[in-house]
C-alpha cells in the first residue's frame, strides 16, 4: 500500500460503505474496506434471506450515485424495475392504479444483492481499495486512530487510519464507540410491528414462458388498516412481498390452518397469486424481523470519525428512504470534502483542521433533514397502510395534483451537476409539491424542507376546507331564513 495518500477506514460494505468507498477512492484517498460477512460475490444466495431482497430506489439515491460514478448508475439502472404508481388492491380484489407523479417520474426496484454486487465490482477496479471480508471490527481507539478488527479464520490484528467512516448498519459499533468519546444523543424505538417475506413465484405464459403474475410496473399494496402486504417485482418476473403487521397480530397464527384462514380472510387474491402451499412454507420458514429506528447526534468525532447511512439513522422501510437517504449521505459528505478542499495527502500536524470543520458541517447540514425523514417515515406506515383507500386521501391527491400542475417541473437529471457541488442549492424550489413528489423525486429539496412545506401546505388546504364549510353552511342558513320568510315561518318587520 503507498503512504503518499491518507487512508480513510470504512467499516461495513454494505450498500453505503460501497458507495462511500468509490467515492474516497475517486477523490485519491487509500480505501481500506472491511465487512464482517463474506464477500457477497461468491456468497450462497440464502444468506442474503434475513434481508429484503429488493428496494425501491428513487431520485435521491440515483443523483447521489450519479454525483459520484455515473456509468456504474447506468449500468444499475439498466437491471433495474421502474414502478411508476401504487396498485392498491382492495378487500373484494379490486386493484386500482395510483401514479406517483404526472411526469411519468418513478421509483426503481433493485435487487440488494446486484446493488451491492456492482459496487463491489467497481471498487475492485482500484489499485488504492482493499476489499477485506470477514473481518469484524471489535474495537476503535479515536485517540490513536487505530482499530480492531477479528478476521473469521485468524488472530485479532490493529489497523491504523486517519478517518474512519462508520457503515455499519442499525447496530453499528462504530457508533457505540464513538458514544464513549462524543457527547451523542441517542434514541433507538422498536415499533410493535414485525415483517415477513414470502415469494411470489413468476407464472407461465402460453409459450410455456415465466411471466409476471401482477402488473411488474407498480409497487402493489394489500392496505388493511392495521397491516398491509406489499409486492415489488424482480428481474426474474417473481415478485417479493412483505407482510408488516402488529407483532401481537402474527403471534396469534400458531398453526398452518390458522395462517391460512388469516389469509383467506384478509389476502384471498395474494393468496391465489403466492399459492397457498408457497405462502405457507414462507410463512413458517422466513424469519419474523423487528423494525425499528435510530436517531443520534452528532454524526462526528473531530477530524477523525463519522457514522453515515443506517448506523446513523436506521429508519422504518415505509418511505423507502432508507438506503436513498443513506445513498445522500454519501453524496452530501462528498460535497463538503470538495467545499473545504480536504486534501488526501498526509498533513503535517496532527489535526487537520479542514476535515474536523468538513466533519462538523457535515453534523450540522444532515441534522434537521435526518429527523425529519426518520418521522415522514413512521408516518407513512398509516398512510400506506390506512389513508390510501379513504376519500379524503384521495380527494387530496386530486387537488395536490391540480395546484402541483402550475409548479414548474425540474427533473432529477437537470439537478445532479448542482448536486455534485453544494450540498443543496440555496434557493428553494418555488410551487405547489405534494409531499411524496418532494422526498422522493426532488433531491435537490432536502427532507426538512419537504417536511415543512408539506405542513403548510395542509395547513393551507385545511383553511380553505374550513373557509368553504363555512360559507357552504352561511349560504344554507341564509337559504332557509329566506324560505322561512317567504313562507311566512318568520315575521317580517
Ligand atoms: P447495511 O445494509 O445494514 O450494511 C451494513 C454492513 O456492515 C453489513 O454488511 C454488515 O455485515 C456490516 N457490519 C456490521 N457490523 C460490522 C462490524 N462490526 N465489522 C464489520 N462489518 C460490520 N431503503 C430504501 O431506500 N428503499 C427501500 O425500498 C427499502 N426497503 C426496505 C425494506 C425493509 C424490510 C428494510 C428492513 C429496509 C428497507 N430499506 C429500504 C432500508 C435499507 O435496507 C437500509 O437503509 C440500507 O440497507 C442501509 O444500508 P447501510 O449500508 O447503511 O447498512
Amino acid at each position: 500500500m503507498s503512504d503518499s495518500t491518507r487512508r480513510v477506514l470504512i467499516v461495513g460494505a454494505g450498500p453505503v460503505g460501497c458507495l462511500t468507498a468509490l467515492s474516497f477512492a475517486k477523490m485519491g484517498w487509500q480505501v481500506d474496506l472491511y465487512e464482517a460477512r463474506p464477500d457477497i460475490r461468491l456468497a450462497d444466495p440464502t444468506a442474503m434471506a434475513h434481508r429484503s431482497v429488493n428496494l425501491a430506489i428513487s431520485s435521491r439515491g440515483i443523483t447521489a450515485m450519479e454525483v459520484i460514478d455515473p456509468g456504474m448508475t447506468a449500468r444499475l439502472l439498466e437491471g433495474a424495475i421502474p414502478m411508476k404508481g401504487r396498485m392498491i388492491h382492495t378487500r373484494d380484489g379490486k386493484q386500482e392504479s395510483q401514479l406517483y407523479d404526472r411526469h411519468g417520474q418513478h421509483l426503481n426496484s433493485m435487487g440488494r444483492g446486484l446493488l451491492n454486487q456492482v459496487l463491489l465490482e467497481e471498487l475492485s477496479h482500484y489499485s488504492t481499495v482493499n476489499l477485506h471480508f470477514e473481518h469484524k471490527l471489535i474495537a476503535l481507539d479515536f485517540d490513536h486512530k487505530s482499530a480492531i478488527f477479528k478476521p473469521s479464520d485468524s488472530d485479532s490484528f490493529e489497523v491504523t487510519f486517519d478517518l474512519c467512516i462508520g457503515t455499519d448498519g442499525s447496530y453499528s459499533l462504530v457508533r457505540r464507540q464513538m458514544m464513549r468519546v462524543v457527547r451523542m444523543d441517542f434514541h433507538q424505538e422498536y415499533i410493535p410491528h414485525d415483517y415477513v417475506e414470502l415469494h411470489m413465484a413468476p407464472g407461465v405464459d402460453k409459450d410455456g414462458q415465466p411471466t409476471f403474475r401482477i402488473d411488474p410496473n407498480h409497487l402493489h399494496i394489500w392496505p388493511r388498516s392495521a397491516f398491509m402486504l406489499i409486492a415489488l417485482p424482480n428481474k426474474d418476473k417473481s415478485f417479493t412481498c412483505t407482510l408488516y403487521a402488529p407483532t401481537a397480530e402474527l403471534d396469534t397464527l400458531k398453526t398452518r390452518e390458522q395462517v391460512s384462514a388469516w389469509f383467506d380472510r384478509q389476502f384471498p387474491d395474494a393468496v391465489e397469486l403466492i399459492g397457498r402451499e408457497a405462502m405457507l412454507d414462507d410463512f413458517e420458514r422466513n424469519p419474523r424481523s423487528s423494525l425499528m429506528s435510530v436517531k443520534a447526534y452528532p454524526y462526528h468525532h473531530k477530524d477523525r470519525a463519522v457514522i453515515i447511512g443506517d448506523a446513523a439513522h436506521a429508519m422504518v422501510p415505509f418511505y423507502g428512504q432508507g438506503l436513498n437517504c443513506g445513498f445522500e449521505d454519501v453524496r452530501v459528505l462528498t460535497t463538503l470534502f470538495k467545499s473545504f478542499a480536504v486534501e488526501a495527502m498526509p498533513l503535517k500536524g496532527d489535526e487537520d483542521d479542514k476535515l474536523a470543520r468538513a466533519l462538523e458541517e457535515y453534523s450540522r447540514v444532515r441534522r434537521d433533514d435526518l429527523l425529519a425523514i426518520s418521522d415522514l417515515a413512521m408516518y407513512n406506515y398509516l398512510e400506506m397502510r390506512h389513508h390510501v383507500t379513504t376519500p379524503l386521501y384521495r380527494f387530496r391527491r386530486v387537488v395536490d395534483g391540480l395546484l402541483s400542475s402550475l409548479a414548474p417541473f425540474v427533473s432529477g437529471s437537470s439537478v445532479t451537476e448542482v448536486l455534485s457541488r453544494v450540498p443543496f442549492p440555496a434557493k428553494a424550489a418555488r410551487g405547489w409539491l405534494p409531499l411524496y413528489t418532494m422526498v422522493t423525486f426532488r433531491p435537490d429539496i432536502n427532507y426538512a424542507t419537504a417536511k415543512r412545506r408539506a405542513e403548510r401546505q395542509t395547513r393551507t388546504l385545511d383553511f380553505c376546507g374550513y373557509l368553504a364549510g363555512a360559507t357552504a353552511m352561511g349560504a344554507t342558513a341564509l337559504g332557509l331564513w329566506r324560505l322561512a320568510l317567504a313562507n311566512g315561518v318568520l315575521p317580517r318587520k
